[in-house]
């Protein structure tokens, strides 16, 4: 019995030894990414995935794929593709270990690609102009021109539609984006198009006409694509990645960055301020510039508070007594030795002191890009209510430094029941959240009107 014991074992040694061993000379991908300290990830170029701004590289995609370089510890390239098809074909020539670019998990993929758990999930949505009668089914197109990216999960779809619908007929492209297909709509060169409604959401405000006639899909996951022929060593701390950022919150943190502005945002309001970019904006311009350099901020997050204070309306004043362009109270423009606040260059100056002065009282731990959103909300409601929110914020178990779990504690300084031990009492909390995310919404609106690297961008 014993010798029987004996042999089982060493057979399983030596099977256990024969599985674990593999070709020699090729590194997994793991091996590869740590012995040569690099990760190598294909994205594209799109609001919700990776984008250039004046800080540098962003992106969903971007924070998601720095942070996964950064707990290897090792250093991370970007290839950015063209398009669709240029990201499959760096896969399958294995000159990426893998796709972080908003790749939408389908039947049709699985055969070549593996996916990680999705970090978002997205509808499809068939996109037409307002003005022109709303399709409520494929069978309502009535041979509209429907243009959709090539290579997309949209075709995909598309094709399981024709099955019901063989009249359906639509054009493929390559050269075009989501984006450039949805400013196409805009503009009428084209009667319809699919996108996925994460993208809808960040830019239909660019787009003020274009709305959802129906959707076309159910729920889809959106994750990082690897392809199948490579081992899965990789693959497998990307599962665990993103089940540790799912556990612990970090990925509703990134989505709140991306996506937590934009439902507050009012779409009539988008077309008056893409007015006032041209008529008003060029008489100011330079004053926010110049604010800009002297206080270390953007000057388009200048701008954008401005607009949300007083519509660029050097006149303007409230009922409260606030007034200029800047909306200053008399204390404050007095503190920061402002003499004339109708005046627009004093005002902007004056606004841009206060907001500077803000921003370095607040506490060391609280980072970029929350840092400038607290010092917003405290610049409209108060440093010491702000402080109250965020303390509020601490004992209800959220982190005080981030505007996502602030914002949500806010409103709460309305509420007898919570002001009354609070140590500044009352305030609009709820405003002041109305607040900043409006600036948020004017600032992407900004970035996107003035995007070039001649800009001065003097954000820390
Ligand atoms: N999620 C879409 C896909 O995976 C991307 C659509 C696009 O913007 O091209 O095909």
């Amino acid at each position: 019995m014993r010798t029987l014991l004996k042999i089982f074992l060493f057979c399983m040694i030596v099977l256990t030894g024969l599985l674990c061993v593999r070709p020699t000379g090729k590194l997994t991908q793991l091996e590869d990414v740590l012995q040569n300290n690099r990760l190598i990830v294909v994205t594209r170029n799109a609001s919700s995935t990776y984008y250039e701004d004046p800080s540098g590289p962003t992106g969903l995609e971007f924070d998601l794929v720095k942070m996964f370089a950064d707990r290897l510890n090792v250093e991370l390239k970007f290839i950015v593709a063209s398009d669709l098809e240029q990201i499959f074909t760096t896969l399958a020539q294995g000159k990426a270990h893998f796709a972080a670019a908003g790749l939408t998990q389908t039947q049709d993929r699985a055969k070549l690609l593996r996916f990680t758990p999705p970090y978002q999930h997205v509808v499809q949505q068939l996109i037409y102009r307002q003005g022109s009668p709303r399709p409520k089914n494929i069978a309502d197109l009535n041979g509209g021109k429907l243009v959709v990216v090539a290579g997309s999960s949209h075709i995909e779809r598309l094709h399981e539609l024709r099955r019901k619908y063989p009249e359906l007929t639509w054009e493929e492209s390559l050269k075009f984006s989501n984006d450039d297909l949805l400013q196409k709509v805009e503009s009428r060169q084209i009667a319809y198009t699919v996108v996925d409604s994460n993208e809808l959401l960040l830019s239909r405000r660019f787009y003020p006409h274009v709305r959802v006639a129906f959707e076309l899909s159910e729920k889809q996951p959106v994750g990082w694509a690897f392809s199948v022929k490579t081992d899965d060593t990789l693959y497998r701390q990307a599962v665990n990645f993103f089940i540790d950022i799912y556990n612990s919150g970090v990925l509703e943190q990134i989505l709140e960055r991306y996506y937590g502005h934009i439902g507050e945002f009012d779409y009539v309001a988008t077309t008056a301020f893409k007015l006032h970019i041209q008529q008003r904006l060029p008489n100011y311009r330079e004053l926010f510039e110049i604010a800009a350099e002297t206080h270390g901020f953007d000057w388009r997050l200048l701008a954008a508070m401005a607009y949300q204070e007083s519509h660029w309306n050097p006149r303007a004043i409230s009922p409260t007594g606030v007034r200029g362009i800047m909306m200053l109270t008399r204390i404050t423009a007095k503190q920061m030795g402002i003499k004339k606040r109708t005046d627009p260059a004093q005002s902007i100056q004056g606004g841009s002191r206060y907001l500077r002065f803000l921003k370095d009282r607040l506490p060391d731990e609280i980072a970029e890009p929350d840092r400038n959103w607290l010092a917003l909300a405290a610049y409209n409601i108060g440093y010491g209510h702000l402080m109250d929110a965020r303390n509020i914020t601490r004992q209800t178990g959220g982190n005080p430094n981030l505007w996502m779990d602030v914002k949500k504690k806010l409103p709460r300084l309305r509420d007898e029941k919570w002001y009354q031990k609070t140590r500044y009492g009352f305030a609009r909390g709820d405003e002041a959240v109305r607040y900043v995310e409006n600036i948020r919404s004017y600032y992407q609106i900004l970035l996107r009107e003035f995007d070039s690297s001649t800009e001065i961008a003097a954000r820390e």
